[in-house]
């Protein structure tokens, strides 16, 4: 497989803190892979690590054969790498439409470019076009969420980061969100996602890899760690 993403020994610390220690990891080619793990388990830090939120301080990220450690965050976006936030962070007074032109500002000039990822993006999610001029702040939790990851889409990313899509939605939205990120991954994106609903996750992801207290501890495809022991006791025994 050829990796799009290759992490080797990834260590994130908040000054005597360290969240992420010594990760290696990979995503392929139209690739996804799930990051699970209870909270605190660092998690969060590497995918802000990855979209250059946070400085690692040790290892290396090469992404498309490059190496983009310590680049910031428009450069990464400007090279594929998008990162869409636990929380659904839209802007509340701002229209879907507004929203969505932010996210593709990297092309902003390119009118043509502009209107093919909107049509891209609205085939995706036909709710967000049926609400283009209203207030994303009075959209429903679950198409603030569609519009969180739409317009991450709006700059055409290789690699999706996301962080926790399903947090506090209806198991029926979860459902419609998962769907879209596949239909997202059969368009030829990548995608690392975080995700508590470890059964969601794992039904979605090609792979997935557990982390706790900041490192490793299990790596496979989904169908193996959805029927290990260690997973099933600690991540879906209660799901
Ligand atoms: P959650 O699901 O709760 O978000 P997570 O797996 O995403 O958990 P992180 O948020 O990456 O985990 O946190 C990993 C560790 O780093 C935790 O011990 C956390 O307290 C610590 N941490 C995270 N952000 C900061 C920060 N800004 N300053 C100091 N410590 C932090």
């Amino acid at each position: 497989m050829t990796a799009l993403l290759r992490v080797e020994s990834l260590t994130v610390a908040y000054g005597p803190v360290t969240a992420v220690r010594a990760l290696d990891l990979a995503v392929g080619d139209g690739e996804i892979v799930a990051l699970l793990g209870a909270n605190g388990a660092g998690k969060t830090s590497t995918l802000r690590a990855l979209s250059g939120l946070v400085r690692p301080v040790g290892g290396r990220i090469r992404f498309a054969g490059e190496d983009v450690t310590g680049l910031p965050p428009d450069a990464l976006v400007g090279r594929g790498i998008v990162h869409v936030p636990e929380g659904r962070q839209v802007f509340g007074p701002l229209s879907v439409l507004e929203n969505l032109e932010l996210g593709g500002f990297t092309q902003r000039k390119d009118r043509a470019f502009l209107r093919e990822t909107l049509a891209f993006v609205f085939e995706l999610f036909p709710r967000l076009k049926e609400r283009l001029h209203q207030p994303a702040g009075t959209l429903s939790g679950g198409e603030q969420q569609m519009l969180a990851i739409a317009r991450g889409l709006m700059s055409r990313p290789r690699l999706l980061l996301l962080d926790e899509p399903s947090m506090g939605l209806a198991p029926i939205v979860v459902q419609d969100i998962f769907r879209t990120l596949r239909a997202i991954n059969g368009r030829g994106t990548a995608i690392l996602i975080v995700e508590q609903n470890a059964k969601a996750a794992l039904a979605l992801a090609h792979r997935a890899v557990v982390l706790e207290l900041g490192e490793k501890v299990l790596e496979g495809p989904s169908e193996a760690l959805a029927s290990d022991p260690r997973v099933v006791d600690a991540y879906l025994a209660q799901a």
